[in-house]
């Protein structure tokens, strides 16, 4: 029997296999198997050329799949045979192609097992190293200045590799090979402490060892935090402002210090077990929870015994909970083992802040310390917010973790496009030949340096894809900041072209997008306000809709606005005016309603006033108002300090043992009309609050029979609530829905929704 003859293939693969140690895999793998060939990077993903026996061979390519990098995923793997050239080793080939550079911009990742191991092993070199990492985790996208993804292009640049981490960083059998944030106690990234004496910073003399030295900042964060003090502590994106979460007195002192009297905080857990002990957490969540984006998981409280301080989510039925994500926080949350309220670092309406300098300065009145750190964070990332419904994840935030977010492009596309999505959850959207991306979470755009921000994601996201865009894409509404800001654009660069999308075409044009589809849609979108074609403001609307435009079929019965803007913050207002449509002022004045006891009677006769004349009170068809409407009929809610409070506080009031209800909406022509649940809640029927989500299920299965061809998109930010879209999920209908499976139903989705539009016109 002679020796088998060498076999060869060429094996392609698509999917997410740049810069996610992939090569190195394939190297170590070949070498393992005895296989001859290469390995490098091209436009479509990885290409392979292998040559040996073909026994090992096959092993080869079981293994390729089946071992993968935890950051792979495989889309597409197709292999040919091909001529052997009898080559004696195996190699990894580097290039320098435009194709290499604007791949692997990827999001930054949690901890992974090996490190933490090697962080908890007294003799490993990196012991309680906080900055341990590997080329299966650690920062990527916030510390990339440019692309290609090496060293020198991150914040990384400015340590140098000692001889052992240099060693690491270059084999190829190595688990470090290229993992480009490398370091260690010799050579790495190291903590600093800052602290307020006779109010001016002054940084905290550690000790010469840096070990010994963050070992003292630790303790010292340690001890302030259980004094109840507040610090301020550098993660993977952002600062996060923390404090005992068992602690009533610090948690209040931090929200009277941050001006936030209500929005609910996040709280960072020591572990899944500690998460246990304050939520339910059913299977799915708890794999969400320890999932390696490691979002905050939206979970319920568990009721009956008082476990965290009632001010970390004042009267709702809902927390926000993830686990410790970095080495630093690791170990910080070993130390403290307590739950820690870990919210970003900001004044409100401005993004995160990610420099410690500029964070003691804006925030020095609100923090007692600072944990910081010299890694410098080049793009700030917030964390990511997700909650489960029925057993879909549905993302509320998308950033660390998971942004920037690469989907694949159905087709290739003509020209590159950047979308610049609405003025609230602001994200952008770019197109590139083969694919989209979207970036993280950047925020609502209502300050200075919220567009600061929005303008350098821009920039940072042009510089990475190397892309100029020819067309722009941005809201109808006029006065949207993103729109102004697009039209600036198109003045500076006159052969660009722009297109404006209506809101809520957006909404559902996300959806498409994310199922690649094209055809006709009945479409939900609704939500709280978007500027409708009409000029009024929309929200309640059901649209029949293909990628070419949609046709406005059925929408909520338009009410006014008391007040504008102000009927956002005071749900109240927005009930007064639902009774103004169906009750003479007297009515309302005898009534014996919680809205009408929110007013005094004088306001109320000056607000018919300006209802009667429409002065500064604009008309809209918005679910999301009507939401507001009710929770201030059933008395749950009369001002809001935060968005969606009104919906959550619904929650908590009634969720249970909500049986369908029907005739609270009427259906008339193309008008939804509310009148017959606002008339039973103004009669002082509160409970109708618990049967108003119950009701909306029946309305959309009710709209649903009309139109039984199409398939069902649910969009806007309505359908974050969980009952509402859990009943939707449980009725006949839903074998027709269509959900967004990465973006938020809010506004984050609009900016897909707008670049999907305009590649399908170009
Ligand atoms: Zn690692
Ligand atoms: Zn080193
Ligand atoms: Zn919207």
């Amino acid at each position: 029997m002679s020796p088998e003859k060498s076999q060869a293939y060429s094996i392609s693969i698509g999917g997410l296999v740049q810069g996610v140690g992939f090569r190195p895999f394939v190297y170590r793998l070949a070498e393992e198997e005895g296989i001859r060939g290469w390995v490098r990077n091209d436009a479509e993903g990885v290409t392979l050329h292998i040559e040996g026996e073909q026994k090992a061979l096959r092993r080869f390519q079981k293994r390729l799949r089946s071992e993968k990098p935890p950051l792979a995923r495989i889309d597409s793997l197709l292999v040919k045979a091909c001529q052997a050239q009898g080559l004696q080793s195996f190699h990894i080939v580097h290039s320098e192609s435009r194709e290499e550079k604007r791949v692997a911009v990827l999001p930054d990742m949690s901890l992974c097992d090996a490190c933490l191991a090697e962080m908890h092993d007294p003799s490993n070199r990196r012991h309680h190293y906080p900055f341990i990492t590997c080329t299966d985790c650690g920062p990527r996208y916030s510390i990339l200045r440019t692309v290609p993804y090496d060293r020198p292009n991150t914040s990384m640049a400015a340590f140098e590799m000692c001889p052992a981490c240099r060693r690491e960083y270059e084999d190829p059998a190595d688990r470090r090979y290229h993992a480009q944030p490398i370091g260690c106690w010799e050579c790495g990234p190291r903590l600093s402490f800052w602290q307020k004496i006779d109010n001016r910073w002054q940084e905290l003399d550690g000790a010469d060892n840096p070990q010994t030295a963050s070992e003292i900042f630790l303790e010292e964060t340690t001890r302030r935090i259980e004094a109840g003090q507040i610090v301020a502590i550098k993660g993977l994106g952002g600062f996060h402002l923390v404090c005992d979460a068992l602690n009533e007195a610090a948690v209040q002192r931090l929200r009277e210090r941050k001006h936030r009297p209500a929005k609910p905080f996040a709280l960072m857990m020591a572990s899944l077990e500690a998460a246990e002990k304050l939520a339910a957490v059913n299977d799915r969540e708890r794999e969400l929870l320890c999932s390696k984006e490691r979002p905050i998981v939206l979970l319920d409280k568990k009721e009956g015994e008082k476990t965290v301080a009632e001010a970390v989510a004042p009267g709702i039925g809902r927390i926000g909970l993830m686990l410790p994500y970095t080495p630093l926080h690791t170990l910080l949350l070993e130390r403290l083992n307590r739950p820690l309220v870990a919210t970003s670092a900001n004044l409100s309406d401005e993004p995160i802040l990610r420099d410690g300098e500029v964070l003691r300065q804006k925030l020095g009145d609100v923090v007692d310390a600072v944990l910081d750190h010299d890694r410098e964070i080049v793009n700030a990332c917030d964390d990511s917010v997700a909650q489960i419904i029925g057993d879909r994840v549905q993302w509320l935030r998308v950033a660390r973790g998971i942004a920037p977010l690469s989907l694949t492009a159905d087709s290739k596309n003509a020209s590159a496009v950047l979308a610049v999505g609405a003025n609230q959850k602001n994200t952008v959207a770019l197109s590139l030949e083969d694919k989209i991306v979207v970036s993280p979470h950047i925020g609502d755009l209502n300050s200075i340096e919220a567009m600061e921000y929005f303008a350098r994601t821009v920039e940072t996201f042009r510089r990475f894809y190397d892309v100029s865009p020819e067309e722009i894409v941005c809201d109808l509404h006029p006065n949207y900041e993103t729109t102004k800001w697009a039209k600036a654009f198109t003045i500076q660069n006159p052969k660009s072209k722009i297109h404006q999308v209506q809101h809520h075409f957006a909404h559902v044009l996300a959806v498409m997008a994310e199922h690649g589809y094209r055809e006709k849609v009945l479409a939900f979108a609704f939500d709280g306000t978007g500027y409708g074609t009409d000029g009024t403001i929309w929200g309640g609307e059901v649209l029949l809709a293909d990628t070419q435009g949609f046709e406005r079929v059925a929408h909520l019965r338009p009410f006014r606005l008391l007040g504008g803007e102000k009927a956002i913050k005071e749900p109240r207002r927005v009930a007064l005016a639902l009774l103004f449509e169906l009750f003479g002022l007297d009515e309302i004045l005898a009534m014996e309603n919680p809205t009408v006891r929110a007013f005094k009677p004088a306001e109320i006769r000056l607000l018919h006033q300006s209802w009667e004349k429409g002065l500064n009170a604009p008309i809209g068809s918005s679910m999301g108002r009507l939401f507001d409407g009710v929770a201030s009929l059933a008395g749950v809610c009369q001002f809001q300090s935060y968005e969606g409070e009104s919906g959550l506080r619904l929650e908590a009031w009634g969720s249970d043992g909500v049986a369908a209800e029907s005739g609270f909406f009427e259906i008339d022509g193309d008008m939804i009309d509310w009148a017959p649940l606002v008339r039973a809640l103004a009669m002082g029927e509160r409970d109708t609050a618990h049967a108003f989500v119950a009701a909306l299920t029946d309305l959309v299965a009710k709209v649903a029979e009309r139109h039984p061809d199409f398939p069902i998109v649910l969009a806007g930010g309505v359908f974050q609530n969980r009952i509402l879209l859990e009943s939707c999920l449980a009725q006949p209908f839903a074998q027709r829905l269509m959900l967004s499976k990465f973006l938020p139903p809010n506004d984050a989705a609009i900016a897909l929704g707008q670049l999907y539009y305009a590649l399908q016109q170009i």
